[in-house]
């Protein structure tokens, strides 16, 4: 089976509907389909989606990471803290969360790979993501992620 590519998965022709959707799409795969098939494992397997695709993407910079963000509308992205071997990431408006009845566990690993997967394909270091909050978890203002970075 060909993989689909990421280009042209990106390309949307819906002349009428354009290329935005809803939210509510996106959480019923994410949270609803694929957490009753794939239960505990859910996290995990999207955590490693979003880092395969996040060092597919082929970024260069973290402008183009930001841009990346806004242009999907994952959330409103702020870097606060960032060191050689540790960066901080705060998406507010998260996608997967934001406005939920909080539900005591973290959310957001689609999200925190993505964000793994692109410093580490910018930075060229072995970046791994912890969300160390969520909205949706646990009724934080963000969902923020501790990146560590590895020569
Ligand atoms: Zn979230």
């Amino acid at each position: 089976m060909k993989p689909i590519e990421i280009l042209n998965a990106l390309k949307v022709n819906r002349p009428k509907l354009g290329k935005e959707t809803g939210v509510g799409l996106y959480r019923l795969f994410r949270l609803v389909a694929m957490e009753d098939i794939l239960g505990n494992g859910a996290s995990a397997i999207s955590y490693y989606a979003g880092k395969k695709l996040g060092l597919e993407l082929g970024l260069k910079s973290i402008d183009e990471f930001l841009a990346l963000c806004d242009d999907l509308k994952i959330g409103i992205i702020k870097i606060p803290e960032m060191r050689d071997d540790f960066i901080h990431v705060d998406v507010y408006e998260c996608v997967t969360c934001d406005g939920m009845d909080v539900v005591g566990r973290t959310l957001c690993s689609f999200e925190g790979g993505l964000i793994a997967g692109s410093i580490e394909s910018i930075t060229g270091k072995k970046t791994t993501a912890k969300e160390v909050t969520c909205i949706g978890g646990f009724g934080d203002e963000t969902c923020g992620f501790d990146l560590t970075l590895k020569d």
